[in-house]
């Protein structure tokens, strides 16, 4: 058999011949991370089209599609808010929005992302409470109830629905009723579950919804997508402390869509060829199916790994992310030495865990294109294969056989 000869791949660019290898094997990689994953085909097509300028009609026409789009998949009654930079200029963009002066904030604090929301939030705020709970654990609304009643001047409230490094998905629907019933505003970052699940903005009752493409639609990264209900409008125009002016202010990219507006900073326009494939994937397959591919490809993986005598890393099985596992690393291995292992013999990448669940989970994702029924026995073998390699030894037969049960099952 012919060997590709990538001996000079070397000579063009600063890259080792290893680098140069292995970046071109990572193409056809199992990419079984929390994101960026693997963009979708279709998604990488849009990509190649040529960047239009700007301010011509048909662009601003097109944008207006794809913002239209992007509200019938957030299900919204208004626009949402296209930001040209990640998810986390959105959430940046929602602190500094949304926060007055005056206001105190609710930090609900369930593991990493939780946690960093504290940056932007105290730039913009008159102080923090904060609501943490283990990192295993998820919210409890009773919580929440409790703290807004004892002070009142707490005015908004933060909260992540999917906890990417733990592996765990927030009561949002119960948390939003109470944060509304308080007369408070709800953030949540959905980063990570919005396109993988059922989850609505609106029938959540939150205030600003942050979500991007490049995690369970498959697109690629660098937008964020930003519902604001009516009520959080008014209560940003109202707040003197919200950007004007600026790339991360709402207002100024509020109507960004209207054909008839000038755009206040130049769009990342292949991304938004990206976001209008993503979302045509995401219509084609119908949203329902997608939610229930993620369902599928995470309880196998699940059952999977648990046949195998391993233990997820949440409390609570009804806390399970379907798009995450959060695996216990067994006694005496490493998340590093795991993962490398399980990339050099079997070309899958998984992810580690990140500030409260550092070194002690693996993490593994099924989003998009890894939202699949086999990613998730490739999933079970590598985990059960890396083991091996450190002495570990499971039953990957067993753990196979679970995976392949549940996706029968479906
Ligand atoms: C990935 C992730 C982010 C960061 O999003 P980027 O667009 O990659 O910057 C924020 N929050 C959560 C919950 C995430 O999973």
């Amino acid at each position: 058999m012919l060997k590709p000869d990538i001996s000079n791949a070397s000579s063009r660019s600063p890259m080792g011949v290893e680098e140069a290898r292995s970046k071109v094997l990572a193409e056809c990689d199992f990419n079984l991370t929390n994101g960026p994953v693997n963009t979708y085909p279709a998604v990488l097509r849009a990509l190649s089209r040529t960047v239009i300028f700007d301010y011509d009609p048909s662009f601003k026409a097109f944008y207006a599609a794809v913002n239209e789009k992007a509200r019938r998949a957030m299900r919204l009654s208004n626009q949402p808010v296209l930001l040209h930079g990640e998810s986390v200029l959105g959430l940046e963009a929602a602190a500094a929005a949304l926060i007055a002066p005056d206001d105190k904030v609710l930090n609900l604090v369930s593991g990493f992302f939780s946690k960093a929301f504290e940056h932007y939030a105290k730039r913009y705020c008159a102080g923090i409470t904060e609501i943490a709970v283990p990192p295993d654990e998820t919210i409890d609304p009773d919580a929440v109830a409790k703290a807004l009643k004892a002070d009142p001047s707490l005015r908004v409230v933060a909260l992540v629905h999917h906890e990417t490094p733990c592996g765990t998905i927030n009561p949002i629907n119960e948390i939003g009723r109470i944060v509304r019933e308080h007369g408070a505003y709800l953030i949540v970052d959905a980063t990570s579950s919005f396109g993988g699940m059922d989850v609505h903005p609106e029938a959540a009752q939150t205030d600003i919804f942050v979500t991007t493409h490049h995690k369970c639609l498959g697109g690629a990264p660098g937008l964020a997508m930003v519902g604001v209900s009516d009520r959080a409008w008014k209560k940003i125009k109202a707040n003197p402390s919200a950007p004007r002016g600026s790339y991360i202010s709402l207002l100024d990219w509020e109507e960004a869509w209207r054909p008839d507006l000038r755009f206040p900073f130049t769009p990342i326009v292949s991304l938004i060829n990206s976001l209008d494939a993503a979302l045509d994937l995401y219509f084609d397959e119908g949203p329902e199916a997608v939610w229930k591919r993620h369902a599928v490809a995470g309880r196998a993986f699940q059952q999977g790994v648990k046949a195998m005598g391993l233990e997820l890393w949440p409390a609570k099985e009804s806390a399970l992310a379907p798009m995450t596992t959060t695996i216990k690393l067994p006694s005496g291995i490493s998340d590093t030495e795991l993962r490398a292992a399980m990339h050099r013999r079997y070309r899958v990448h998984t992810a580690a865990g990140t500030g409260p669940t550092a070194g002690k989970i693996l993490r593994v994702g099924h989003m998009a294109q890894s939202a699949q029924p086999l990613h998730s026995v490739a999933g079970v073998t590598a985990v059960a294969g890396g083991l091996g390699m450190l002495g570990h030894k499971v039953d990957v037969a067993a753990g196979v056989a679970a995976a392949v049960a549940v996706i029968d099952a479906a």
